[in-house]
């Protein structure tokens, strides 16, 4: 934990501490915010720093501290990282701990019991809310990989003060506060990442679902062969009525009813508790953003996705014949912002050996959606 022992009386003076510390007071109080009356957040001390360093009395030691300060772990904060179910919890709390100021929840369960986290960060009087989530679908896990990746270089970026792009993230953090789910679909991604071993679940009825295919690299869906993101009720009876498969299947099933999926359900009540100005659903593959639904989203709209297109070198695609999507109930039911973006190009799943490209790609598009003035 980032954290060191402290004279309580030094914590009167923040601005001061900020100054010391090389941080935006902000970023430094909303730091604080679980701290105990003795321990203040010292931003860059790892987990070895921590140990054995005694009580800070003066402003003075605290200065000589941060002249010897080992940095935060860089290789942890740019790697790489596959997101099973597990992985993605120990990262939060590593997350979480590293950066204090990013809050997490439990929104709900999947089918098989697996956490559904929110993370959130932002300044507590910020007036807009951007939502973002990734793996929707089971075999675009590589969208959560790109979520925290970003997520992690807005902490560092605000921690250091320094413009990314030519965002300030100190004025996005300011201006915005952020919902992230970064993993809506923990049962189907641990089923395409690990396979069915463990899951503990019939396999007769997975593999006639999985149509017997002898991998499950194809699966789409939630464990229960329901395509979350045919599941919310905007012209969901159309998609029933056309998709292809009429029982449970790992890929398209919009269900026999519109949020009979508790991934689903969660994700609805999310947005009903607090309904973002903007919605972003990270998925694979097309290098293509949709940010149109029959006429319902706002006018705005039309600009962002220049700033995004520009960013990314992706497509904006203002209709596609889709319904009954997480992003169409939205912009259906609020008539506010939202967008799909189709990560990278190629087969789903696609591979780690892209991440480089789908990230250099995609990071401005997540920098741009904490950014209102267009
Ligand atoms: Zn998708």
């Amino acid at each position: 934990m980032a954290l060191i022992k402290i004279k309580p009386l030094l914590k009167q003076n923040m601005s001061r501490l900020s100054e010391i510390l090389n941080i935006p007071e902000q970023i430094l109080i909303s730091g604080n915010h679980s701290a105990a009356h003795d321990e203040l957040y010292f931003p860059g001390a790892n987990h070895q720093a921590e140990k054995d360093v005694p009580t800070v009395d003066t402003y003075e030691q605290l200065q000589l501290m941060v002249n010897n300060k080992q940095y935060f772990d860089e290789e942890w904060l740019t790697k790489e990282i596959i997101y099973d179910s597990e992985r993605l919890e120990m990262e939060i709390q590593k997350l979480t701990e590293s950066f204090p100021f990013v809050t997490y929840h439990i929104l709900g369960h999947s089918v098989l019991g697996k956490p559904i986290y929110e993370l959130n960060i932002g300044a507590p009087d910020a007036d807009k809310l951007t939502h973002i989530n990734a793996s929707f679908h089971a075999n675009e896990w590589i969208t959560t990989s790109v979520l925290m990746k970003w997520l992690k270089e807005y902490c560092l970026s605000l921690c250091y003060n320094q413009q990314v792009l030519g965002f300030s993230p100190l004025q996005l953090y300011s201006q915005t506060k952020l919902s992230i789910v970064p993993l809506v679909n923990p049962d189907g991604v641990d089923l395409v990442l690990k396979g069915p071993e463990d899951l503990g679940i019939d396999r007769v009825s997975l593999d006639e679902m999985n149509q017997q295919q002898s991998h499950f690299q194809e699966w789409k869906a939630n464990i229960n062969g329901v395509d979350l993101n045919n599941q919310f009720p905007s012209f969901w009876e159309i998609e029933k009525q056309r998709k292809p498969p009429k029982a449970p299947s790992y890929r398209d099933y919009p269900g026999d009813a519109p949020l009979t999926e508790p991934e689903a359900i969660v994700m609805r009540d999310l947005i009903v508790r607090h309904p973002p100005n903007r919605l972003i659903a990270l998925h694979t593959q097309g290098e293509e953003i949709y940010w149109g639904y029959k006429g319902y989203e706002p006018a705005v709209s039309a600009e962002v996705i220049q700033l995004f297109e520009r960013l990314s070198g992706y497509l904006g695609i203002r209709d596609i014949d889709s319904y009954a999507g997480f992003r169409d109930w939205f912009i259906h039911f609020y008539h506010r912002e939202g967008y799909t973006v189709e990560l990278g190009k190629g087969k789903n799943p696609l591979s780690m050996k892209q991440f480089h490209d789908i990230y250099r790609k995609g990071r401005g598009i997540l920098w741009a959606a904490c950014y209102y003035n267009c």
